[in-house]
């Protein structure tokens, strides 16, 4: 689960008045709900690469005084939050290494590599020191190890880098979308199977990549493709090249990134999620008798589907729970006489609306179970007559390898117990789950989806 950005100046250089950096700082602004442990940038300038990253959230990781030193045509950003390797600074992304072939390079990365162990285990016998613990700095380690791999033809500004990227990214296996920073170019790629989103924006006076499209609206960028699946585009001060290291026909587009995880008003797969949402809202209606007084969403995530039930159902959409958008970094822990202190930290039941009525909750996903155990404690306490919970998704059964950060197996309340079990933890008057058919109703393209947690069908093999 992370954001990335990327830009590349096409008119002049950026000598510090800040074009470069406001355009790398806006892009993971706008992606921060991407991560929020740290933020990092890099550009580059003179052959060398300079980096700010720091943990908490972009406003807090990143000074003004920081980006002042951002210069030059090309930058990379990023948002974390760990899938692979734990959050120390080491981890930070953009990754910075000093490659034998290349000189210092820059890598973010958007995903989970599912053979790391194995590439990691032979770097080192190659004698390739490793200083992070995540996955990315692999991409960097094996640019210095690998031999070319001529198999595509390249332009000749390209020939000295295309044959090994190549040889890199047959070597990795699982989900990545990749932005780097060799020898001033902006590279970008994303895994043969597109897991993850990767967009290409553009505006007069640069060339941007970035996880969803928010980011280019922010900086007023027009979203212009997706970098496509087993794609590699180069930019630099030539232009735009496009090479292919694989051709897959089948894509396993991660289905999460609709349920939850992209913001709703982000275009990425071709589809607005907030468009997605309100149709699971739509599905799980059709597939759902119960009757009630009001339909109330879980802020923020439940909001489209419960959107979508509603005008389904001709019930009236209301309010019922309201958050508190200004939760700081500072967790005070909640002493035992407040049972509720962390959960009406961020959501308050509106008591007016809510008292004495039949009401239908509708959140997009039951992950360990807590938040809905809470949130019906709540609103029964708030006076609501009876509890329906209502979710935009089936259960969750089986964690992620691609790159969105679920629990183990064992923490995934629905991979061991029944809907009706999980019924009584919460204790919700009743629980239904979307059908997987209803979700897959609810996209275009249905098989071009991974559904993994959903299923356990997991299209890449996981190698220790
Ligand atoms: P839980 O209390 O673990 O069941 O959490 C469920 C809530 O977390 C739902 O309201 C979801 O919107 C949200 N959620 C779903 N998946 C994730 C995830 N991978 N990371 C963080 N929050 C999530």
């Amino acid at each position: 689960m992370c954001g990335v950005f990327g830009v590349y100046l096409t008119e002049d250089e950026d000598v510090g008045f800040s074009k470069l950096a406001t355009f790398a700082y806006f892009g993971i602004y706008s992606l921060q709900h991407r991560g929020q442990e740290s933020a990092g940038i890099c550009s580059y300038v003179n052959g060398e690469i300079v980096r700010i990253a720091n943990k908490g959230l972009v406003l807090d990781a990143i000074s003004k005084e920081d980006i002042k030193n951002l210069k030059g045509k090309v930058a990379i950003s990023h948002v974390r939050y760990s899938t692979a390797g734990d959050d120390s600074f080491e981890n930070i992304q953009p990754i910075v290494r000093s490659s034998s072939r290349f000189g210092e390079v820059a890598i973010v990365h958007n995903g989970n590599l599912t053979n790391y162990h194995l590439i990691r285990r032979m770097l080192e016998k190659n004698g390739v020191n490793l200083k992070c613990t995540s996955d990315t700095e692999v991409f960097l380690g094996l640019l210095d190890v690998v031999e070319k791999d001529n198999s595509i033809a390249s332009h000749i500004l390209d020939e000295e880098l295309i044959p090994y990227l190549v040889s890199v990214l047959k070597l990795v296996e699982g989900a990545y979308s990749i932005l780097m920073i060799i020898n001033g170019k902006l590279i970008a790629a994303r895994d043969p199977l597109g897991f993850r989103p990767l967009l290409m924006g553009r505006r007069k006076d640069a060339i941007v990549f970035a996880s969803e499209t928010c980011a280019f609206d922010i900086i007023e960028a027009d979203y212009w493709r997706e970098v496509k699946p087993g794609e590699i585009t180069i930019v630099d001060e030539n232009g735009i090249r496009t090479y292919f290291f694989s051709k897959s026909q089948n894509t396993k587009k991660c289905i999460f990134e609709h349920v939850y995880f992209a913001r709703p008003d982000s275009l990425i797969f071709s589809e607005y999620p907030y468009n997605v949402r309100k149709k699971m809202g739509m599905e799980l209606a059709k597939e759902d008798d119960v009757e009630a007084d009001i339909v109330i969403p879980v802020p923020d995530s439940g909001m489209p589907a419960a959107i979508g039930y509603s005008q389904y159902k001709n019930i009236p959409y209301e309010m019922g729970l309201i958050r508190n958008h200004y939760i700081g970094r500072t967790f005070i822990a909640p002493s035992q006489d407040i049972r509720n202190l962390s959960v009406l930290m961020k959501l308050n039941p509106n008591k007016g609306i809510i008292k004495d009525k039949s009401v239908v909750v509708i959140d997009d996903s039951i992950v360990r179970g807590t938040t809905s155990k809470r949130i019906v404690n709540l609103l029964k306490e708030a006076g609501a007559k009876e509890v329906h919970m209502r979710i935009a998704s089936p259960p969750v059964i089986g964690p992620c390898y691609y790159g969105i950060d679920t629990p183990t197996k064992e923490e995934l309340m629905a991979s061991h117990m029944s809907v009706e079990d999980i019924r009584k933890f919460i204790g919700a008057n009743s629980l239904k789950y979307l059908s997987l058919e209803g979700l897959m109703r609810s996209v275009q393209d249905p098989d071009s989806f991974c559904d993994a947690c959903f299923t356990d069908n997991y299209p890449v093999e996981i190698k220790l």
